[in-house]
């Protein structure tokens, strides 16, 4: 895998805000603001995140930087060794625990026994976290770290008021978004933060997958988990799927994303297993509702 990132943006995006982008894989973002720069995540190499500093070098020595973790995902953070010894690393206070599992290092090693690149990653902790909303008062711009669980426990979205720019990153996702685990609470808190994002009424959606700004993206999002809902409602006798078990007439991707159909064979994959792991939480939420009535 090579360290390749390059500087991206969109149509009517503030100049202030830059897309670092890693290939196919993830979109970090960079903010300029009078008092300091934020670098929104550090993908998933240091050597990665050292090629994106490079790329807005000319302003990285002007003001102090101020990183953020969006959620401890591997390609979101395990970039954080190329800037814990010039920045703070702020993230949500959850990141801590699952900083700490097992899991984590688990993750690690199984990266770096399938990849070179991964074979000097040193993991860095955020070293600053908070629980619902933490702002950071740029002079110009203020960056407001907003919680947004439900695709993680830790996840946060930042939201730019002064140019109606959220900064979404996992929590909105083309074409659909994946809940963190099958639990009814995760779908809920997924659906909650999908509601607060909406409701910013925000001009430009940033995500970190999927290369778009389209706000229409969050209400997309949001009525293929309503729609997913109703149709596991009014289905009868629907057993907790397991991996391999064929989903339902009606209850496949591409009935409830038509559009996901001109997705390449591979992406189309990967979205399915996301899917197939929403319709789980799906029914489980709307099985958990039935046998309390
Ligand atoms: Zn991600």
């Amino acid at each position: 895998m090579s360290s390749a990132v390059e500087l991206a943006t969109y149509p009517g995006l503030d100049e202030r805000v830059v897309v670092l982008r890693a290939g196919d894989l993830v979109d970090a973002v960079f903010v300029r603001t009078e008092r300091f720069n934020v670098l929104v995540d550090t993908l998933d190499t240091p050597a990665r995140c050292h090629a994106a500093l490079a790329l807005v070098d000319p302003f990285l020595y002007e003001r102090p930087l101020v990183v953020v973790n969006s959620h401890m995902d591997w390609d979101h953070f395990w970039g954080n060794a190329a800037v814990a010894d010039r920045a703070v690393i702020i993230a949500h206070e959850e990141a801590h625990r699952r900083f700490h599992a097992p899991s984590t290092q688990q993750k690690l090693k199984t990266k770096a026994s399938e990849d070179v690149s991964f074979q000097d990653v040193a993991l860095q902790a955020p070293t600053v976290t908070f629980q619902d909303r933490l702002r950071l008062d740029g002079g110009d711009l203020t960056l407001d770290l907003v919680s947004t669980p439900g695709h993680t426990p830790d996840h946060v979205a930042v939201w730019i008021p002064e140019l109606k720019t959220c900064l979404a990153v996992d929590a909105v996702e083309a074409p659909i978004p994946v809940v963190s685990s099958e639990d009814p609470q995760d779908l809920r808190s997924l659906v909650a933060s999908l509601h607060l994002i909406e409701e910013l009424d925000a001009e430009h959606v940033v995500l970190a997958h999927g290369q778009t700004n389209d706000p229409l993206v969050v209400s997309q999002n949001l009525r293929y988990f309503e729609e997913l809902a109703s149709r596991v409602g009014r289905a009868s006798d629907l057993a907790f799927l397991r991996d391999g078990d064929p989903i339902p007439d009606g209850l496949e991707l591409t009935d409830l994303v038509p559009s996901s159909t001109n997705l390449s064979p591979s992406a189309r994959t990967f979205y399915e297993r996301f899917h197939r792991k929403n319709l789980r939480a799906t029914i489980r939420s709307v099985q958990g509702a039935s046998s309390t009535m």
